[in-house]
């Protein structure tokens, strides 16, 4: 038996990770160089390839990567990702010892987890670094403010553990109509600090913010800044256009080719529910692309597609492997013509948040949907260290 190689459907994902280096060097210039870094690489990267995003970044200088679970991490160590990882998710039972063996920073906000980590650290004569969460007004994970003195009292009788960080996430560091509450969430913030100091302990890591805390909020920087989103160049919809950013370029675009043109009569209709009827002849390609590639069906009627230079409209409902798109004003779409549905051409883009407009969502859920069937070419990948 042999392997026989083949030719996959023309549709992909390009992930440019010269970009993404760009992007990092552009945030940490405008954060300063004194403020450590981690990487927020979750969800595969918000799409984009945890592994390939991560060696990048750590070429680059990245401090730290951080992660939702705990299976993100052993997955880059084991693709050999070396800097510290934070488990942004916590620790479940039963993975006390695949954290200590690989050596990961789990976030803290229940006191059983403190406690097996602590048990189990015991046995194996080891020291685990921890940071706390306290919980300043996301209301989802971390320590409530005032809970917070009895929390951190309960992890010091863990003696082989060592509260290294303290962190907070930000509800609405976006908003520049929620400053009040976003400051209330700095203000607690920095009582929780208080009540770690009061009790002699001295964190290294104390970040709180995110992409758009860290850029809009100086004062949240804190030692660290925890960066996912703009990374990726997603910058549209959560950063306020108005306030003084970085640079940023988009990281993702999925393309793919024309797989069939056809006239059609006026009247005729195109896809399921027939939701599209000519009102002229017209001259339709189908595009192998559809939801369950990530290219989602709230889209239909609503998004453009660039073909040869020029915008054209997605027609028809989007079906689970294929598009239609009205290219009656091109003179000459054909065959294997490329097809960019997110990305830009010499002329045009479509960014991830113009689609996700359409579907009242944000730009993370349309990089993050891009599902594991389009595959990932990594492009201007020289910088990436094996
Ligand atoms: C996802 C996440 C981040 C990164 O947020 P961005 O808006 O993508 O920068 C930071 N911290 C925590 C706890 C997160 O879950």
């Amino acid at each position: 038996m042999r392997d026989i190689a083949f030719t996959p459907r023309p549709t992909w994902a390009d992930i440019d990770l010269a970009a993404l280096e760009a992007n990092f060097r552009a945030i940490k210039a405008f954060i300063g160089d004194e403020i450590k870094f981690l990487a927020v690489v979750k969800a595969n990267a918000y799409g984009h390839g945890a592994v390939e995003c991560s060696r990048t970044l750590v070429s680059a200088g990245v401090d730290w990567l951080g992660v939702a679970l705990v299976e993100e991490a052993v997955e880059l160590r084991s693709a050999g990702v070396n800097v510290p990882i934070l488990c942004l998710g916590g620790v479940w039972p039963g993975q006390e010892e695949i954290i200590i063996d690989k050596d990961l920073t789990p976030a803290i906000f229940r006191i059983e987890d403190a406690q097996r980590l602590d048990a189990r650290a015991k046995e194996a004569g080891a020291m685990v670094n921890v940071h706390l969460k306290v919980d300043t007004g996301m209301g989802r994970v971390g320590v409530r403010g005032d809970a917070f003195g009895a929390f951190v009292d309960a992890v010091s009788e863990c003696r082989n553990l060592r509260i290294d960080g303290l962190m907070s996430h930000f509800a609405s560091a976006d908003d520049t109509e929620a400053l009040e509450f976003t400051m209330g969430q700095m203000n607690c913030f920095d009582d929780a600090l208080a009540v770690l100091i009061a009790r002699g302990i001295e964190p290294t890591f104390i970040d709180l913010a995110n992409s758009p805390g860290a850029i809009c909020h100086p004062r949240s920087r804190g030692t660290m800044v925890r960066i996912g989103g703009i990374l990726y160049g997603l910058g549209d919809d959560v950063i306020p256009r108005e306030v003084p950013q970085p640079g940023l370029l988009p990281v993702m675009s999925v393309r793919s080719k024309v797989a069939l043109v056809k006239d059609i009569q006026r009247g005729d209709s195109v896809g399921y529910g027939r939701r599209f009827i000519a009102k002229r002849p017209s001259t339709i390609a189908t595009v192998p692309i559809g939801y369950h590639d990530g290219y989602r069906r709230g889209f239909s009627g609503h998004v453009e597609a660039l073909v040869n230079g020029f915008r054209v409209p997605v027609v028809g409902a989007i079906s689970m492997d294929w598009i239609t798109v009205d290219v009656t004003d091109l003179s000459d779409a054909k065959v294997g013509d490329e097809v960019v549905l997110l990305g830009r051409d010499a002329k045009n883009a479509v960014s991830a948040a113009d689609l996700a407009k359409t579907i009242n969502s944000i730009s993370y859920e349309i990089t993050c949907g891009i599902s594991a069937r389009v595959p990932r070419n990594y492009i201007n990948a020289d910088n990436v260290l094996d």
